[in-house]
């Protein structure tokens, strides 16, 4: 559903992504792993287009990531996001944010959007709040909120770019646990995240890069178990 081939990007002179080649299933559960500046970000945030690559091919839900706004509506059409800061929009309700996108973009009608968005605040357990403001919430629940909002596009793939990062310890479970209640209606997911316990839970592959590149890629029993790149390794001793 997802194929990076030769896929390089520079920002000026410094090459960001060196050579990706990267090929998604649908369904499948993918976790992005790598030390910071590593360019973990900008891979994914190339597959919605919010960064563009130079070099080499990038074709999502079998449309070719191209310079024309066509493709890059269609497959934003099928790609939901999650960011660290959960970028709601403050003066909206929780229940506004979530029917927004659908009402202006999908053109579905008021009722239905909210009925929708009722239906995925109850998912992410948070319907009591409906009525609230984003900044009325806790930064567990708001970013609950962000992920309802992104299902309600009923997206084909989710992309988390550091989900609980920005999150108070207490708060990171109950984030963590919706995010795998979403693995496991096998929506394609990739996250980049340090969780090294969802990712051993949920992940079908879990992806090391490291300047740039790609550097290991491996079940997560494997990668965990039986790392083989040096960088790997001692990334790996730092962070479990
Ligand atoms: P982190 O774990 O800190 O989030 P990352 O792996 O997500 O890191 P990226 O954000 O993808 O890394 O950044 C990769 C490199 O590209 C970094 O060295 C960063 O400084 C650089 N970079 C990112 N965005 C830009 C930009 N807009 N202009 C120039 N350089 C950038
Ligand atoms: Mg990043």
């Amino acid at each position: 559903i997802i194929e990076f081939s030769g896929v390089h990007k520079w920002y000026g002179d410094f090459e960001v992504l060196h050579n990706i080649n990267l090929s998604v299933r649908p369904g499948e559960r993918i976790v992005v792993c790598g030390p910071s500046g590593s360019g973990k970000s900008t891979m994914i945030r190339c597959i919605n287009r919010l960064e563009e690559h130079q070099q080499g091919r990038l074709i999502v839900d079998g449309t070719e990531l191209k310079d024309d706004v066509r493709s890059i509506e269609r497959v934003r059409k099928d790609v939901g996001m999650v960011f660290q800061q959960f970028n709601l929009f403050p003066h909206l309700t929780v229940l506004e944010n979530l029917t927004l996108a659908p009402m202006w973009v999908g053109k579905v009608s008021k009722r239905e959007a909210e009925e929708r968005a009722m239906q995925q605040l109850k998912r992410v357990r948070i319907a009591e709040q409906a009525g609230k403001y984003p900044l009325q919430l806790s930064g567990g629940q708001q970013q609950r909120v962000a992920i309802a909002r992104a299902l309600c596009l009923s997206p084909k793939i989710m992309l988390f770019d550091e989900p609980t990062s920005a999150l108070d310890p207490e708060m990171i479970q109950e984030v963590l646990d919706v995010m795998v209640e979403l693995a496991e209606m096998k929506i394609t997911m990739l996250c980049v995240t340090h969780e090294m316990a969802f990712a051993k839970a949920v992940a079908d592959r879990v992806i090391f890069m490291d300047r740039g590149q790609i550097v290991e890629q491996a079940a997560p029993r494997e990668f965990f178990e039986n790392p083989k790149n040096e960088r790997t390794k001692d990334f790996l001793s730092k962070i479990i």
